[in-house]
């Protein structure tokens, strides 16, 4: 190596793609001049590898020292704080300094949890996502019942025993206002709530999940580092699924500057709820923070079912709310008993008239092939078919901001109708009428 891991973590944040969020607060503490610094980018090429098997020196250490702190290496800390906790490589290096197999070992893992090519060498990919701001939480902290296949989601194996979950705060970051601050979660905990049957509500004591803001060593947890770096931490159900966000940070509801709250919230109650990083990047539980992202991906679907199921079985009458839904086998009736809408196990989505014994379908999504499972109300006024691998098969496209918690009615005149907050209909099978 022809220059320091100092000014070569420089280079690795300019070349990287980063968002422009990500890269104003992984950069700061260097300072913006320094990444403008032409004579470092001449010094290393493009694409050669920074550090690599043989190297040694303070720079491996670093390496060493990161992948430790992430859960690769053996760590007290760690193993108290996560319960059942073992480090992702299978040997520790004989010397921090030397880049030997074992390190060799722990990026080639680093580089599979982040969906990097694997080629066990630190580049300047795998450079940019160390170096980017991140949840603490360890990578590859699963149980041996872990799901496994096709799925790039990986769970805990611990889950909440009910599904009507209740929340307090601890307190407060000076940052926002506690009103936006309450906003920020709700819309975090309604992610989660509008893709499976769970319901959050906020309470004064007793509650089960605990969010907080704390600095530097705090409670029972892994202590927190100062601006950058780890923004906020989460514990599983089994240990109590708290969250505690990093009070260093400047937290912001902003996209422009700031650290976007909602967008670690999501992620952090993704912990909460039982599930661990995912490798999947722009998933809400891959585990650095990259700007704004606060809406679930077909992976995270995914997990969060894994765990809870779609939906709990629709209460009876002619309407479903926003995150409400319709699993295989499920429907709803018309307040009159007359019209029956089926999610139907063939993957149809299929509107039904019942008359003195005879069943005549009136509408159909026609989606057999593609073998939806679940149809969901989605908060942003979207009717959406999905298959339990998170994929989005067929949808009603009426996502829009004036269409945010509609209802899905089946009306007594025989016709599907979704309806917006203000009572306008946004969307029709036009089959009325019957
Ligand atoms: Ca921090």
């Amino acid at each position: 190596m022809n220059t320091t891991l100092r000014s070569s973590l420089r280079l690795a944040l300019v070349l990287a793609p980063l968002s422009a969020a990500s890269a104003l607060v992984a950069c700061a503490p260097e300072g913006a001049s320094d990444l403008m610094d032409g004579a470092q980018a001449d010094a290393v090429e493009a694409g050669a590898p920074v550090l690599a098997f043989g190297d040694s020196g303070e720079d491996v250490r670093w390496v060493y020292g990161y992948l430790r702190q992430y859960g690769y290496f053996a760590n007290e800390a760690l193993a108290h704080h996560y319960p059942g906790w073992k480090p992702a490589a299978s040997r520790e290096p004989a010397d921090p300094e030397v880049f030997d197999e074992a390190i060799e070992e722990g990026v080639m893992l680093f580089q599979k949890a982040y969906g990097l090519p694997i080629t066990g060498a630190v580049d300047e990919a795998t450079l940019a996502a160390m170096q980017k701001p991140r949840c603490s939480f360890p990578d590859f902290y699963t149980s041996a019942d872990a799901a496994a296949g096709s799925h790039n989601f990986t769970l805990h194996g611990s889950k909440w025993s009910k599904t009507a979950l209740t929340y307090r705060f601890a307190n407060y970051t000076s940052d926002l206002s506690q009103a936006s601050i309450r906003n920020a979660v709700s819309e975090a905990l309604f992610d989660w709530s509008a893709s499976s049957p769970l319901t959050f509500s906020e309470v004064s004591s007793g509650e089960d999940i605990t969010i907080g803001w704390y600095t530097g060593s705090h409670c029972s947890a892994s202590a927190f580092d100062g601006s950058n770096g780890v923004l906020a931490h989460a514990f599983f159900p089994s240990s109590g699924g708290d969250v505690h966000f990093d009070d260093a940070e400047s937290w912001s509801t902003s996209s422009s500057s700031g650290i976007h709250l909602e967008t670690v919230a999501v992620h952090e109650l993704g912990h909460s709820l039982g599930l661990a990083h995912s490798s999947v990047s722009g998933s809400i539980m891959y585990p650095t923070y990259s700007g704004v992202n606060d809406a679930p991906r077909d992976d995270d679907r995914a997990g969060i079912w894994a765990i809870y199921g779609a939906f709990s079985a629709p209460s009876p009458g002619g309407d479903i709310h926003a995150g409400q839904g319709l699993s295989a086998g499920q429907s709803m009736s018309s307040y009159d008993g007359r019209f029956q809408l089926v999610m139907q196990s063939d993957g149809n989505l299929v509107l039904y008239k019942l008359t003195n014994g005879s069943v005549t379908p009136l509408w159909a999504t026609g989606t057999n092939s593609a073998m939806p499972d679940r149809m969901i109300m989605q908060e942003d006024g979207n009717l959406v078919l999905y298959k339990s691998s998170g994929a989005p098969v067929w949808a009603t496209g009426t996502s829009s901001t004036a269409n945010r918690y509609s209802r899905l009615v089946v009306q007594n005149d025989g016709n599907l109708v979704i309806y917006n907050q203000s009572g306008s209909p946004v969307w029709a099978s036009n089959t009325c009428c019957h």
